[in-house]
């Protein structure tokens, strides 16, 4: 069997549905599970719903209703207007109606997730009534009695084994019977109240199916051709990877390369199941395949651009040399943040960290560590990772006319944190 995944950008009109039935009709002899995501922008679109009605501001309707005519016009296009699916949708959105008519309450990551997941739930109904519309046998499978996770809002811990042992009951009898479309990046608590996954998470999503299914590969659909070597809105030069190892895809992840939802590799790296990257405009083309031995060929360096970054220098009050007693409290409180370092460095006075700015967690972690720290910062950044460069002589023409505030070299990796905040390398 399979998992496909198709992406926000991929379902974000009626256009993209349709072509997401003609990519889905190729493999009609398949047994095939389809993990889809919010149409286009719907998820930030519901984030900026969810901030309006935690600060109880004015325009709160307004921003609903934008959701609500989004998906509409999307309905119009797609279907008679006495379809079953107008209800099926208008039915969905009452989940949130009756949240937003309250006051809201303390836990804003709670509110968050029952209100952003609704964006999957109404994508899902709209992509399977298409499908069986057209003729593909299609069931709507709710994932929030699938994918268990801890109560642990916006970031919801998985529980593999209640997972695998809800999916393998069910699913492989649903698949004989047909099509399973099903949401990207929501879980369900054991109180039954909705999770999500992290933001980009409906690839672990997928990887989640094919790992606990045994499927004979995973895809991610994507209006990209593959794997680049960099991202082809900033660069003009780019080049495909036809094969990634899964460990290599790893590394290019964790640097902050965003065609990949970090936690998607392992679990299919441990269940030897490969991950094709596709595009959804060429299906028949081959993309990239990340599988456990690849053959690597970096004709060009991987380059991977951060944007949005902070570097924090920390130095003790009293200016004494930073011990390991020092970087063990500060690692606690990165920890504690929860901060996800990008790099870093000490000196003997100081210890300076690149990361990606969030204002309200940064705010509260400068709370806390003032009292006991010197610190100097600079924000509005931009983080360049490469790896597998040849000379240097290529680094420096990426960094030419910029001023460098940090810089690491290693074998494989180059990292520099430049002042700019670039929004292209195109000249
Ligand atoms: N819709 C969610 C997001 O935009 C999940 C995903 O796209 O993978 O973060
Ligand atoms: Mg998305």
């Amino acid at each position: 069997m399979l998992v496909f995944k198709f992406g926000g950008a991929s379902v974000k009109d009626a256009e993209g549905i349709v072509n997401l039935g003609k990519v889905v009709g190729k493999y009609k002899d398949e047994q095939l599970l389809v993990v889809v995501s919010a149409m286009g922008k719907t998820t930030n679109a519901l984030e900026k719903l969810t901030k309006a009605y935690i600060d109880q501001t004015d325009d709160i309707q307004a921003i609903y209703e934008d959701i609500k005519q989004y998906h509409h016009n999307i309905l119009n296009e797609l279907f008679e207007p006495s379809h079953p699916v107008f209800n099926e949708v208008a039915n969905t959105f009452v989940e949130i109606d009756w949240m937003v008519e309250d006051e809201p309450h303390n836990d804003h990551d709670f509110i968050y997730d029952q209100i952003v997941s609704v964006g999957e739930l109404v994508s899902t109904r709209i992509v399977n009534a298409y499908l069986n519309k057209e003729g593909l046998k299609s069931q709507w499978l709710d994932v929030r009695g699938y994918i268990h996770t801890d109560n642990t809002y916006r970031e919801g811990i998985v529980q593999w084994h209640k997972t695998c042992e809800s999916i393998q009951k069910d699913i492989p009898a649903l698949l004989e019977k047909g099509l399973v479309v099903t949401q990207g990046f929501l879980g369900g608590t054991s109180e039954n109240f909705t999770t999500t996954l992290g933001r980009e998470g409906s690839d672990y999503t997928a990887s989640i199916f094919g790992a606990c299914l045994g499927a004979e590969s995973v895809t991610t659909w994507k209006d990209v051709p593959g794997i680049l070597n960099a991202d082809p809105k900033l660069f003009d030069d780019t080049v495909k990877f036809d094969e990634l190892s899964y460990t290599e895809t790893i590394e290019m992840t964790y640097y902050g390369a965003s065609v990949i939802h970090p936690k998607t590799i392992k679990p299919l790296q441990n269940a030897k199941i490969p991950l094709l990257v596709k595009s959804f405009y060429h299906p028949d083309e081959a993309g990239t395949v990340i599988k456990e031995s690849a053959a690597h060929i970096f004709e060009k360096p991987v380059i991977i651009i951060k944007q949005n970054q902070v570097l924090l220098s920390l130095a003790t009050r009293d200016y004494s040399f930073i011990s390991e007693n020092h970087l063990s409290d500060i690692f606690g409180r990165f920890a504690q943040g929860p901060i996800k370092i990008n790099m870093m460095q000490t000196s003997a006075l100081s210890f300076s960290v690149c990361f990606d700015y969030q204002q309200e967690k940064f705010s509260k972690f400068l709370a806390s560590i003032n009292p006991d720290y010197k610190v100097k910062y600079n924000t509005g950044l931009t983080l360049i990772t490469v790896r597998h460069y040849t000379d240097n002589t290529y680094l420096r023409s990426l960094t030419a006319g910029k001023t460098v505030l940090l810089e690491q070299l290693s074998r494989n990796t180059a990292q520099v944190v430049v002042k700019e905040l670039l929004k292209s390398f195109l000249n």
